[in-house]
């Protein structure tokens, strides 16, 4: 099915009650994504399935819209699809009409002022049209990233509370010292920050930069209140490297299809841990 906004609140109300997160997982193309709606179904989880904009301009919004309503309608657990980190109002508009039913407004970049004006802008497009929407407080620096970006970046609470009181918005990605991609020091999450912002924002608040913090670290942020997980990194680094290794070990005349098989079935695996870490198999 495709979830409304009002459905997809309803899932993070049960999260919140049953004290998990929805895991969200980027994908890059339809092999991929596939693997991903499996690996949700044998695990009865609702998840998130999204993608960068960098996605969108490598294959299109109409194609990765129709691709992403089927796998939504299909599917036998909840999937929201959803357009990550976009910096454009014009192309989250573009997104909601091609059939996304969440997209991330992330003006994170620019001032509280003008964070806010592109919230709302989105906002107002997305709820006429019964769409979810999250946006970004503080920066939250890619991996790599020059200087110590962890400090530097961090979200306060109270920028946290007029975000989101002043733009309606429907869930909060919050730099509490989370990074993307693969950290080269130990991440350190200031969990006294996302408990403050806790307090003061009645939204469901996300982790970015899942990938590289360790179990026990997510599992903090979601009993402080993280209702939903990202992982991007992992699960491409997971995908590159099973192709590689299947055409390494079945040679490249082997058929697309079988080199993918393999690659799925890494994908499926990974995918299947983080919804455990996240706990949104109801068992873990
Ligand atoms: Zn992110």
């Amino acid at each position: 099915m495709i979830m409304s906004r009002v459905q997809v609140a309803e899932l993070f109300e049960a999260a919140s009650a049953g004290g998990y997160a929805i895991p969200h997982f980027n994908h890059s193309d339809f092999w991929d994504m596939s693997a991903i709606a499996e690996a949700a179904q044998e695990s009865k989880a609702p998840i998130f399935i999204a993608c960068l904009p960098k996605v969108i301009d490598a294959i299109g919004i109409e194609k990765l819209g129709a691709v992403g309503k089927i796998t939504m309608e299909q599917s036998k657990t909840p999937i929201i699809y959803h357009l990550d980190h976009c910096h454009n109002a014009d192309i989250c508009f573009a997104a909601i009409d091609n059939g996304y039913n969440s997209v991330m407004i992330d003006a994170s970049h620019s001032s509280l002022k003008e964070n806010i004006e592109t919230v709302k802008k989105v906002v107002q497009y997305a709820h006429a049209r019964g769409v979810h929407v999250e946006a970004e407080i503080g920066q939250i620096k890619s991996a790599g990233d020059e200087g110590n970006t962890v400090i530097s970046g961090k979200a306060t609470a109270d920028d946290a509370r007029v975000l989101v009181k002043e733009t309606g918005v429907d869930a909060l990605a919050v730099a509490f010292g989370s990074e993307h991609g693969f950290y080269t020091h130990k991440p350190e999450l200031d969990f006294e920050l996302l408990r403050q912002v806790r307090q003061v924002v009645p939204v469901p608040l996300v982790l970015h930069g899942g990938t590289g913090i360790p179990e026990e670290d997510v599992r903090r942020a979601i009993d402080n209140g993280i209702r939903k997980v990202n992982v991007g990194t992992h699960i491409r680094c997971t995908y590159i490297g099973a192709v590689k290794q299947a055409i390494e070990e079945m040679g490249t005349q082997t058929h697309t299809a079988d080199i993918m098989a393999f690659a799925k079935d890494q994908v499926k695996t990974v995918v299947k841990q983080w919804i455990k870490t996240c706990r949104a198999d109801g068992k873990s």
